[in-house]
């Protein structure tokens, strides 16, 4: 059954006065963006350690930071110089016995290859997304699709990519069934212009960015009435980013982060729990709640 639940009128003043109350601080140490926010001086060195970073973004915070740090260290210190110094037969070998959940180390030596691959004909990753971006019925979807596929392994290139290597990289103009969390995530990263985002990429503007959509955000924005759609996918992007574009068309993802650290933090049980929900500033419009007081 589908359950056709939206926001109330007022759910922008609820959802600013959740981010104006939110310990962003908090959340940032423990975000993975934190380790790429340690590059911000530095463009490219950004863009390598947020691809890992975003990459690496399966499972819990603690785990993906770790794992972050880990292949830093095995790269021997320095993921940039290490990308630079790659060749077409290191990747397989250069990180051992590396390993995040079901990523290896030689899936993550050979995107250290694409990515060294790329930088000898862009200066930055921010080109191959406008190329696709620009091209013929382009928009958002186009650019990470292009994205995607320059990560990818090439056709024709000797050296093809590990198992399950090109699966890191989905693309939601190949499947809508993909929320493309990972990649959308770097982009925000990337592009967005407001703290703790980096801003590097000048060129994209915020406005056509999506929500990355993991699954404490596709949680959340369900139950706020922000998609019908009863599961992830990229269709629920659009959805959600829409729904967030009414509040503000030009920077829609502006609350991921807040919203997504909501559900990270354990701040929002996931649950009617009158103890923690009772201040919630969105318990008005959440689903849980409707029709119920608080008392
Ligand atoms: S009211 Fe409770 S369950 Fe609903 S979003 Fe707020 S904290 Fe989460």
């Amino acid at each position: 059954m589908v359950i056709d639940h939206r926001p109330t009128a007022a759910f922008p003043e609820h959802l600013r006065e959740l981010a104006a109350r939110f310990p962003l601080e908090r959340s940032l140490r423990e975000d993975p963006l934190s380790c790429v926010r340690a590059y911000r001086g530095d463009r490219r060195s950004s863009e390598i350690a947020g691809v890992f970073a975003s990459t690496l973004a399966i499972g819990n915070t603690t785990a993906i930071r770790g794992a972050f740090a880990r292949l830093v260290a095995m790269a021997g210190g320095d993921l940039s110089a290490w990308v630079d110094g790659l060749d077409r037969s290191a990747w397989r070998t250069s990180l051992g016995g590396f390993r995040h959940r079901w990523l290896r180390g030689d899936q993550m030596g050979y995107l250290g290859w694409r990515l060294h691959a790329l930088y000898e004909t862009y200066d930055s990753l921010e080109e191959p997304f406008l190329e696709g971006m620009a091209s013929e019925g382009g928009g958002f979807a186009a650019g990470l699709d292009h994205l995607a596929h320059a990560l990818r392994s090439q056709p024709g290139d000797r050296t093809r990519g590990p198992p399950g290597y090109d699966h890191l990289f989905p693309s939601p103009v190949d499947s809508a069934r993909s929320p493309c969390k990972r990649l959308t995530l770097f982009v925000r990263w990337m592009a967005r212009r407001e703290y703790p985002d980096l801003g590097l990429w000048t060129r994209v503007s915020p406005a056509d960015l999506r929500i990355p959509l993991d699954q404490h955000v596709y949680w959340i924005a369900y139950h706020l009435g922000l998609t019908q759609r009863k599961s992830k996918s990229w269709p629920a992007v659009e959805d959600v980013t829409e729904s967030l574009r009414r509040i503000d068309p030009s920077d829609p993802v502006k609350y991921d982060f807040v919203l997504c650290h909501t559900g990270i933090s354990g701040d929002c049980p996931k649950e009617r729990d009158i103890a923690v929900c009772g201040p919630c500033s969105v318990r008005p419009d959440c689903l849980l709640w409707r029709g119920r007081r608080a008392s």
